[in-house]
Formats: structure tokens, C-alpha cells, sequence
């Protein structure tokens, strides 16, 4: 076995584990990051929202970035039949100086990341999966990694796990909780020559829903579409087994999808994930924190997840930084991380519930910029998570209207299904 030491060791290459390694590396610290692939390799995760262009230009990524991937000015939603569609666009988002985001092929994204976070002069081992943390005691005191050649183990002063949905230390501390309602299941692929929005909008995202839950069409730049369907439970339990495939049969379901497909081929087999919905009862320990997705994730619906584990990212390098100058390793370095990430993650969490809403989704296919909502939901949809008083005011008015709206309904004696936990 390998033996060596560094100030930090980073669990996992993606944006979030990149963030991480770049910023703690040019702060001056000694930075081993393992992949437990090589990269380039497929990930889902291609919508990206405007505000992460601000890390972007922290990072010094932002001209790649712009260079490489199609431009997502606005988010457009209909309903499967056509009935209803409405575009939210970018420029309009309260407190979003970035009109636009992209969309991006994952695999050439997290390359440009973790060849930037290689720049910086962090040490990356791609093909090296963590097995172990060391502890002494309650304290994480570095990890052991196997590669082709061999094991490696890593003494460090702070272990960041930012291996995603795979979870190394909160499926090791048993600290993952499933979330209760939401348990959804994702289909998705990529077709070559598949419809687009015009004009402009050709690169945004649109999010069609039906009776089984929603799709996602995704375009790049070179005519090629990722589509992915997230569906409810039932639904995906009633149709697994169906002849043809559950995404096919989603797409008949889905007219506003199955149009946009009409004389679309098929790139790549279809892939599915499920069981994407969780917390982390804690995010951090001594000498040790979660980034992003191995921290929390709930769903994709509003794109969230790249920008959250950046945003994780950011934050935990400034404590790290902090508890290696100040020789300081105890949780409590990272009490107000966790309270200021499920703080900014739970923008994004009313707003995934609420979409199973249908009172929720009555008002999001409705817009009306009176009290400037159009301009606040835009603003969420842009990944503003940290959002001002006034912001959180409008928000909270968006929340009370969607609640008054249910409550009138049923009064009414209207149905007002809530399809969350479906
Ligand atoms: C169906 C679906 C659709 C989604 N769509 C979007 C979207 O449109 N936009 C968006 O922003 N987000 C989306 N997401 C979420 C997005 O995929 C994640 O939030 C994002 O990838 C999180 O980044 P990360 O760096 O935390 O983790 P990841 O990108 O998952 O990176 C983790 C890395 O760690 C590596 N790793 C894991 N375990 C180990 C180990 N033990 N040792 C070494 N390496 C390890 C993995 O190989 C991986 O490269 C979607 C998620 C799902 C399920």
C-alpha cells in the first residue's frame, strides 16, 4: 500500500468535488482528489441554471463554458395535450444579472472542471475508488483509495466527500434518509434531430407534464436532444414491464413530447435511476463534510442540482480553509454550512413539492406579474438561493396564493390532487 499525506482529500470528480479541490488548492493547500472513473464519462445532470455562471467566473471557466455549450435563456412548461404553456425567461429573474444559462453534455462539463481543478494544482487520481475513511476516534483522518495499481492510503487534515448520489460517507454513517413522499424514477436518452423551440429559444428547456409525471427535453448544441421522463411510482410500477418500454409508452402519453420526437432517432439505450429523493441527517463530522449531492438531493425538476453542490462547494472550501489556518477540526466548523445550504436547498425543495401540486401548477401555468411574481419565480428558476428579504417576501405571497387557491378549490368542491408521494 501507498502511503501519503495532503491538507485535504476530495471524494469524487464532479462539479462539486472540482469546486472544492480548485478553491482549497489555490488557497494554498495540498489537494488529492479521487475519481473512481475516468473521465470523459456520462452523467446526467445537463440543465444548468444562470446563476452558476457566477462560480463559473470564480472558477475561471466561464469562456470554456461559453465556448462549448448551447445557451438556455428561459424555461418553457406545457401540459401534455398543448392546452397550456408558458415561458419563463432569464432576463426577467429578480436578482439574476445572467440572462442565460446553458446546457451541457456532463461529461465535457466535469472534464473542463476537473482539468481546471488540475490547473490549480490539485492532485487528481481518476480510476480510484475510496473504499475506507480512517478515524481516530470521533476524527476523519484520511481515507484509502484502490485504483488498478493498487491501494493508496491519503493521512489528511479534512476528507470532503463529494461522491454524489453514491454517498461514501453518509451510506458509511448510516445517515441517509430516504425522502417520505417524493419516490420518482427517471428515464432518459438522447435522439439526434428532434424538435426545438424557435428563434432564441432554441437552447431552453422545456418541461412538458402528464399523467405519469414530467419530461425534460434538453437540447446541445450539434441537433442532439437529451429527454428524460420522471415518473411518478404507480405509474412507473403499472408500466415497467410493458412491451416497447416504459419510456415509449411515456411518450405516448405525452403528445407535446411525442411531437417534438416526430422524426427523432434514438443515440443511446434508455437509462433509468430512481431512489434519487434524500436527506443527509447531518452534514458534516470532525474533519469531515458532504458536498451537494452526497449531502442532499430531492429532484430534477428545476435543474437545481449542479448549482447546489457548486454553492456546497464554495462554502465548505472557506470553512476548511479556516479550520487547517486555525488548526480547528470539529463539527461545529460546519454548523453554519448546513444551516445555510438546507436553507438555500429548501428554495428549491417548496417549489419540487409544490410542482406535484396541482393548485401549484395552476398559478405556475397562469403567470401573472402582478407583486412581480413572473420576476420572483423567474429568479428561482435562475438558482437565486440566497435570496433577499424582499425576494423571500414575494416568495412566501407566491406560496399564501397557491394555499388560498386550494383552499377556495376545495371549497368549491373541486378536485386538487397532490401527486408528490404518487
Ligand atoms: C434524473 C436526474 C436528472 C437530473 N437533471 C439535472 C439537471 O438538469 N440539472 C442539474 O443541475 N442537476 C440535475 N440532476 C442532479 C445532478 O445530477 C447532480 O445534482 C450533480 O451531478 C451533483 O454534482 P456532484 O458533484 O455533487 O455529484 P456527481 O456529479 O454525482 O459527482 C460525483 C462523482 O463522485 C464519483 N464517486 C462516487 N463515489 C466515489 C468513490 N467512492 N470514490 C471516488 N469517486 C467516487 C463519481 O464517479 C462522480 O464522478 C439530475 C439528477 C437526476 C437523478
Amino acid at each position: 500500500m501507498k502511503i501519503q499525506t495532503a491538507d485535504v482529500v476530495v471524494v469524487g470528480g464532479g462539479p462539486g468535488g472540482s469546486t472544492a479541490a480548485t478553491l482549497l488548492a489555490r488557497a494554498g493547500h495540498k489537494v488529492v482528489l479521487f475519481e473512481k472513473d475516468h473521465f470523459p464519462r456520462f452523467r446526467i445532470g445537463e440543465s444548468m441554471l444562470p446563476m452558476v455562471r457566477e462560480i463559473y467566473e470564480r472558477l475561471g471557466v466561464a469562456e470554456a463554458m461559453e465556448a462549448t455549450f448551447i445557451r438556455k435563456y428561459g424555461a418553457h412548461f406545457i401540459r401534455a395535450d398543448g392546452s397550456e404553456e408558458c415561458l419563463y425567461e432569464f432576463a426577467d429573474a429578480l436578482d439574476c444579472p445572467f440572462g442565460y444559462a446553458f446546457h451541457v453534455v456532463r461529461s465535457e462539463h466535469d472534464q473542463i472542471l476537473l482539468d481546471n481543478a488540475r490547473k490549480a494544482g490539485v492532485e487528481v487520481h481518476e480510476g480510484y475508488q475510496v473504499k475506507e475513511a480512517s478515524f481516530n476516534g470521533a476524527r476523519c483522518t484520511g481515507v484509502i483509495a484502490e485504483g488498478e495499481d493498487g491501494k493508496t492510503e491519503v493521512s489528511s487534515k479534512f476528507v470532503v466527500d463529494a461522491s454524489g448520489r453514491w454517498g461514501f460517507m453518509g451510506n458509511r454513517n448510516k445517515l441517509r434518509v430516504a425522502d417520505p413522499i417524493l419516490r420518482k424514477t427517471a428515464a432518459f436518452t438522447h435522439f439526434k434531430g428532434a424538435g426545438r423551440l424557435p428563434g432564441k429559444h432554441d437552447g431552453s428547456i422545456t418541461i412538458a407534464t402528464f399523467e405519469g409525471g414530467w419530461f425534460w427535453v434538453i437540447p446541445f448544441k450539434n441537433d442532439v436532444t437529451s429527454v428524460g421522463a420522471v415518473m411518478h411510482n404507480e405509474y412507473f410500477r403499472k408500466y415497467k414491464d410493458i412491451e416497447g418500454g416504459i419510456f415509449a409508452q411515456a411518450v405516448r402519453d405525452c403528445p407535446a413530447v411525442g411531437k417534438r420526437l416526430e422524426n427523432a432517432e434514438m443515440m443511446m439505450a434508455v437509462m433509468t435511476e430512481g431512489s434519487f429523493s434524500y436527506r443527509s441527517s447531518e452534514f458534516a463530522g470532525e474533519g469531515w463534510v458532504m458536498c451537494g449531492d452526497a449531502a442532499a438531493f430531492l429532484d430534477p425538476v428545476f435543474s437545481s442540482g449542479v448549482l447546489l453542490s457548486m454553492r456546497c462547494a464554495e462554502q465548505i472550501a472557506e470553512r476548511v480553509d479556516k479550520g487547517i489556518k486555525t488548526n480547528s477540526y470539529s463539527p461545529a466548523l460546519f454548523t453554519d454550512y448546513e444551516k445555510k445550504m438546507r436553507k438555500g436547498m429548501s428554495v428549491f425543495w417548496r417549489f419540487i413539492y409544490g410542482f406535484y401540486d396541482t393548485a401549484f401548477l395552476d398559478l405556475f401555468f397562469r403567470p401573472n406579474n402582478k407583486f412581480k411574481l413572473v420576476n420572483t419565480v423567474s429568479g428561482v428558476l435562475a438558482g437565486n438561493i440566497f435570496p433577499s428579504f424582499k425576494f423571500r417576501m414575494r416568495l412566501w405571497l407566491f406560496a399564501s396564493i397557491v394555499r388560498i387557491s386550494r383552499v377556495v378549490r376545495r371549497w368549491r368542491g373541486e378536485a386538487v390532487p397532490d401527486r408528490a408521494g404518487a
